[in-house]
This record gives structure tokens, C-alpha cells and sequence, in this order.
């Protein structure tokens, strides 16, 4: 149904006339249009990226915008997240088995919320206040609204940095490398992931992927792009792999397709408002995110 319901995309192939946001290259291609955007690809490092690239502050208002509406289908996938973090923090407790612990992009804070249960000193950043308030007023924990850049931890100050699903919403990844590597104490631990555009769903639908129609989204990172991020920013990477994504409620996955193929402004209230009974008769089903995500532990060596 919403596959039948896409646009044809007719990107020209046309040259990008920005510098790529990651290496800096000026070879990048026009790759694709969607959703009155533009995201070019680099053919040195890899990354697909909005052209032109969009400020923090505009990401900001668009972020404000798009949380709200998810939040609470979010809160109704707690379990899901809460299982998956789980096996995240087995993969982390074999690498770095505690220690003071910084996760960039919290959200509600379910991961953080774990992590301190298993001995952690936790702590957290995101930009949005909604799920901040909840991980600070519900749970209970460290967390501060803003953006990495604005936290401004003393260098060293962490011996794991996370980040999930949080590195695709930022427009400058060269900062962000060198921002994450600065934080964390010699021979530290990050964990990342982010939406895998070289993933099996995202090379099927090819310029159709919903992840370009992710208005939140400016990066898109195969594990060529990843892995010059990790490593121009000085780190040594421990695994870097695609993964299957969450189990989460059909009725989640159903609100982000509608959200990616239309006008989230005017549709999404509308269509939410007619999905309504059979949304209710999804919300037990469960399914696998139909997105795969790229896994990466990396290592900020121990004398630098
Ligand atoms: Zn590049």
C-alpha cells in the first residue's frame, strides 16, 4: 500500500557543488531528491548527505517538530527498546565493564536507565526537552538538553560514549568524530549506530529508501563513511557491522512510513486520526524495524 503510494523520484545525476561534510571532498554527485531535499553522495568517502546541508538550528526546529508526535508510541515500544539495550550493554560490558558512561542522543533514556543499574556512571545529552523530561522527571537520571557541542564535558571525562541512532541527525560528522574522540579518556570505548544505507532494505529500494525520506536525517553512513569518520578522527575500530534492527509494535513502523511518504505536517494528523481502529488491532503485533542499522565499537587507543 505505501510502496504503491510513493513518488517517482527523478534525480538528475548532476554534480554537487558542496564540499562533502566528511572528507571534505568536491567530486560529490547529486544522488537522489525526496521530499524537497537533495542528498548527494561522495564517491571518496562514501557518505550521502543533504546539499545543501541544513544549520543546527534549523535541525533543531525540524527535531522539535517530529518528536512530539512519536513520543508516546515510542514510550508504548519501551520493552523493545529496553530488551535491545539490553544486549547492547552485554556487547559493552565485554569491552568496557564499567566506568563513567555518556550517551549522546538519550532520548527518554531507557538505554541510560540500564546502564546505571549495571554499575555505570551515567550521564546524558539530547536536544529534545520532551524525552530529556521524561529520562530526568520519570526515571530520574543526569541528562541535559542541548547539543553535543554545547555540553562541553572537560576532555577525558568519559570511558564510553554511546550513541544510537543519533550521528545521521548531525550536519557537520567531521566535528562530531572529533568532538566524541576529545570526550573519552585514553583507551575509551564508543559504541555507535545509525541507520545502515548500504543495509539489505536500503540497496533493494535504492533511491526509494525511506531513510532519505527521514526528515530528521542529513547523513546517511555505509560502513565505508562510518569507518573514515571513526578512523580520520584518530579511532581504532574494534567491529564494525549491519544489524538487524529492534522488534518493535507494527503500529510504530506503520506512523514512521506514513511520516516518511507525506507531508508530516498536514498528513500525519489526519492519517492518524483514520488509521486509528486498525492501528489499535496492530499495536500488539510486533515485526522487525524494516531497517537495518550499522554497529560500530571503536577504541580511542591508549596512549595517543
Ligand atoms: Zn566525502
Amino acid at each position: 500500500m505505501i510502496m504503491s503510494a510513493m513518488p517517482q523520484e527523478n534525480a538528475e545525476k548532476g554534480r554537487n557543488a558542496e564540499r562533502c561534510s566528511l572528507c571534505g571532498g568536491l567530486d560529490g554527485r547529486v544522488f537522489v531528491h525526496a521530499k524537497q531535499r537533495t542528498v548527494a553522495e561522495c564517491p571518496t568517502c562514501g557518505l550521502r548527505a543533504l546539499s545543501p546541508m541544513p544549520s543546527m538550528d534549523d535541525l533543531i526546529a525540524v527535531n522539535n517538530e517530529t518528536v512530539h508526535p512519536f513520543f508516546n508510541a515510542y514510550l508504548e515500544d519501551e520493552e523493545s527498546y529496553r530488551g535491545y539495550f539490553a544486549r547492547k550493554l552485554d556487547d559493552l560490558q565485554r569491552h568496557e565493564a564499567s566506568g563513567r558512561l555518556l550517551d549522546v542522543g538519550c532520548g527518554a533514556g531507557f538505554f541510560l536507565d540500564a546502564a546505571r543499574e549495571r554499575g555505570y556512571d551515567i550521564a546524558g545529552v539530547d536536544l529534545s526537552s520532551v524525552p530529556v523530561g521524561y529520562a530526568r522527571d520519570t526515571l530520574g537520571l543526569d541528562v541535559t538538553i542541548g547539543s553535543l557541542y554545547e555540553y562541553q564535558a572537560p576532555s577525558g571525562s568519559f570511558d564510553v560514549v554511546t550513541m544510537f541512532q543519533t550521528i545521521e541527525h548531525d550536519p557537520t560528522p567531521t566535528a562530531l568524530g572529533a568532538e566524541l574522540f576529545r570526550l573519552l579518556a585514553p583507551g575509551g570505548t564508543l559504541m555507535v549506530t545509525t541507520p545502515a544505507a548500504d543495509g539489505f532494505v536500503a540497496r533493494v529500494m535504492g533511491k526509494r529508501w525511506f531513510g532519505y525520506r527521514n526528515v530528521e536525517h542529513v547523513s546517511f553512513f555505509n560502513r565505508q563513511s562510518l569507518q573514515y569518520l571513526l578512523e580520520a578522527a584518530g579511532f581504532e575500530i574494534v567491529l564494525l557491522e549491519v544489524e538487524h534492527g529492534k522488534k518493535l509494535t507494527m503500529k510504530y513502523v506503520l506512523n514512521r512510513l506514513i511520516n516518511y511518504y507525506y507531508n508530516h505536517r498536514t498528513f500525519l494528523s489526519n492519517s492518524l486520526r483514520i488509521f486509528r481502529p486498525p492501528m489499535f488491532l496492530l499495536g500488539k503485533a510486533a515485526v522487525f524495524e524494516p531497517w537495518a542499522h550499522l554497529y560500530a565499537i571503536a577504541r580511542k587507543p591508549a596512549t595517543s
